[in-house]
């Protein structure tokens, strides 16, 4: 069981396409399912409209899902559920400092032991003392993560009310039976995190697959400002040769005319995960998506 978790903040952009081809293919070519969960855990960062858009780009290129969309901002009584057994394990603990008081770097367990005298809690914090977490991640090998040292204690609650992330994606992972998570390398820092919270929850861990990251020659990741708008105004086929190809699946040159079922039956039983590039970050020319 695969999935795709776009965090509806705007449209469709070549590296979240990646993704979403990545978790598809790997799905599918394993007879699974593939589920789209729209990640608007994060109220003020969604825009109007966005999710939409994606599902649309998504049934245009091809990209047919299972079941029902999965929407987080439906789901906050389920993460409040999950926040509290961690409260009352006492695997976390209220915080009552704000950010310009940490100013940044690895939390230094100030309300760990109790608020301070006087002081409201806002966030909710994870305990991290004594935590290292290794992971097998099917391309990028193993990857290991002293939490206390190079996280400290995450936040899983955040001080606008809004349920983090890290929280909502395990809990959703688990209750949507995901077994296989497939997504981009930025995203491999986070995943110790979210192991640790899935075992203090009783959760089963699924596999994990990073895919790497698409850059410009500037460093900066394809983005909406960077791929967005492109993706949109091409063939379908022709981006998702590029996706193929940025992934060395190695698709013929003829199939970049192919029509979609031509190309998707050609994907779906050529996809070799092991064929992946064992990098975080691949460099793609600046012009990749400019007009065809
Ligand atoms: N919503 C996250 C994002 O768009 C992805 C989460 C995930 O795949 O776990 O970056």
């Amino acid at each position: 069981m695969g999935r795709f978790a776009p965090s509806p903040t705007g449209p469709l952009h070549f590296g979240s396409l990646v993704a979403a081809v990545g978790s598809y293919l790997e799905a599918r070519r394993h007879g699974g399912t593939w589920l789209v969960r729209m990640e608007d855990v994060d109220e003020p960062r969604t825009v109007a409209g966005a999710a939409h858009g994606i599902l649309a780009t998504l049934e245009r290129f091809g990209l047919a899902w299972d079941g029902l969309v999965l929407y987080q901002s439906d789901r906050s009584a389920i993460y409040h559920g999950a926040l509290q057994r961690l409260l009352e394990g006492r695997q976390a603990f209220p915080c009552a400092c704000t950010r310009k008081e940490l100013g940044g770097g690895v939390y230094p367990g100030t309300c760990r032991f109790g608020l301070p005298r006087g002081r409201e809690p806002r966030s909710v914090r994870v305990h991290s003392t004594g935590v290292r977490i290794s992971i097998r991640d099917r391309v990028q090998g193993t990857f290991i993560q002293d939490l206390e040292r190079d996280v400290g204690d995450f936040v899983v609650k955040r001080g606008d009310g809004y349920i983090a992330y890290q929280l909502a994606v395990v809990v959703d992972d688990a209750a949507q039976g995901v077994t296989h998570v497939v997504r981009g390398a930025d995203l491999l820092d986070s995943t110790p995190r979210q192991v640790h919270l899935q075992r203090l929850l009783g959760f089963p861990e699924p596999a994990y697959l990073h895919l790497p990251v698409a850059i410009n020659s500037w460093g900066n990741k394809l983005s909406k400002q960077t791929g967005a708008a492109a993706i949109d105004h091409h063939p379908p086929v022709n981006v998702l040769w590029k996706v193929m190809d940025f992934l060395n699946q190695q698709p013929p040159p003829e199939l970049a005319r192919a029509e979609l079922p031509a190309f998707w039956s050609w994907a779906r039983g050529a996809w070799d995960a092991s064929r992946v590039p064992r990098m975080t970050a691949i460099q793609v020319p600046n012009g990749l998506l400019d007009p065809p």
